[in-house]
């Protein structure tokens, strides 16, 4: 039996980049000799162990054919005699298919280090086609390494359009593409995953929003500040969305349900979505719509993401806007200290409470809101 080191760990090593995690592949061996040897069986469906002491993956050397459609259309061979360049024949990205032996000899059978020379993502084999995920994911290596100069290689972009054409993208299991989405939110160049599924046409089907070329335009624009400014995952979803607030009220919150992202980005892009609407409407802004934003968003209770939802906002909205969004901070600020105590002590209690408390909040909105009237 023989093990080589696989995939990313070869690939990130070569690039000089850090290695996170290493897997390996083993050949010559079945899954009784793994066992007898000390590593734990973790895959389900592939023959996958853990090295009893470092606990990296260990795969016995596969091979993988469709058999139908959609994700789980794979069958899986493994025995003995899968050579190792077999295994590495059914990997995605040439540069994601090289190995070394633990001597540190290359193996290197689909010219991976060429590509990487060359900056390309390149496919492996026709067999690309196969598993439409991988057209995420070509677009995704080309966000993390577009800084380094790749670019996807002609022909895989030729391949990836011909797999759209053909409705691949329906197959993807939605979970799956938002697992996608969410990396690619946080790659070095995350504007770069969109262009690439724009150029291959898989953008009409995940996004159709962001198809028209000033929609996606803007959305990068503002997912760009929302990388820059290091902003958690909601708000870059919100920002890439932002331009969907042009559109039928709740357009966004939609698109962001449909991407099967989780509850507090469905959030962030509604609370985005909203506020851009409301900050960009040309009448000069009321105590009321401050008051329902700081309301809608539970800024009271949760101060934290109502700080995000200022920094988002910050890259998204227009700048003759910009005055709207420090008055909806200052109106934050001069609210959110009303102190239930204080009306407590003067007798309301229960609804009136409520209505008191809500009161005094506008109250102090309407001044901050004069006095910037005052200043301009
Ligand atoms: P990362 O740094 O993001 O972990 P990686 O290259 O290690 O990058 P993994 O998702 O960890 O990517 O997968 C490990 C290896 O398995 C890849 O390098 C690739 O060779 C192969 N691989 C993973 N998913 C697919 C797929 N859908 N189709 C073909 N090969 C795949
Ligand atoms: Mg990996």
């Amino acid at each position: 039996m023989k093990a080589y080191l696989v995939g990313g760990a070869v690939r990130d090593e070569l690039l000089k980049l850090p290695v996170k995690d290493r897997d390996w592949v083993v050949t010559g061996a079945t899954p009784g000799e793994m066992l007898q040897q000390g590593y734990k069986k973790v895959g389900a469906d592939f023959p996958v162990f853990l090295h009893p002491e470092s606990r990296e993956e260990y795969a016995l050397a596969r091979t993988e054919r469709k058999n139908g459609q959609g994700y789980h259309g794979f069958t899986v061979y493994s025995a003995p005699d899968v050579t190792l360049e077999d295994d590495l024949k059914r990997r995605d990205l040439t540069i994601n298919a090289m190995a070394k032996a633990t001597d540190g000899t290359l193996v290197d059978p689909f010219n991976g280090q060429q590509d990487l020379d060359a900056r390309l993502l390149r496919h492996v084999s026709d067999a690309f086609a196969e598993d439409p995920l991988r057209i995420l994911r070509t677009a995704r290596f080309a966000a993390r390494l577009q800084p380094m100069g790749f670019k996807v290689a002609d022909q895989t972009m030729t391949l990836m359009k011909n797999m759209v054409a053909a409705g691949e993208v329906e197959h993807l299991v939605p979970e799956r593409v938002w697992q996608e989405v969410q990396r690619a939110l946080h790659e070095n160049e995350p504007g770069t995953f969109f262009k690439v599924l724009q150029d291959c046409g898989a953008l009409n089907a995940l996004i159709p929003e962001l198809e028209p070329a000033e929609s996606l335009a803007d959305g990068l624009n503002a997912l760009r500040c929302s990388h820059q400014r290091d902003l958690p995952t909601e708000a870059r979803l919100a920002a890439l969305l932002s331009p969907l607030a042009s559109l039928e009220p709740g357009t966004a919150e939609h698109r962001a349900r449909s991407l099967k992202a989780p509850n507090e980005c469905i959030a962030m892009a509604r609370l985005v979505s909203d506020a851009v609407s409301a900050l960009t409407a040309a009448k000069p802004l009321e105590a009321d719509t401050l008051l329902k934003l700081l309301n809608d968003s539970d800024a009271w209770r949760k101060p934290d993401r109502f700080q995000v939802l200022l920094g988002t906002l910050a890259c998204v909205l227009p700048s003759p806007s910009l005055a709207n969004l420090d008055q909806l901070r200052h109106a934050y600020e001069q609210s959110a200290s009303v102190n239930p105590q204080s009306l407590m002590a003067e007798g309301y209690a229960g609804k009136e409470l409520g209505e008191a408390i809500q009161r005094e909040r506008k109250h102090r909105i309407q001044l901050a809101i004069d006095r910037a009237k005052g200043n301009a």
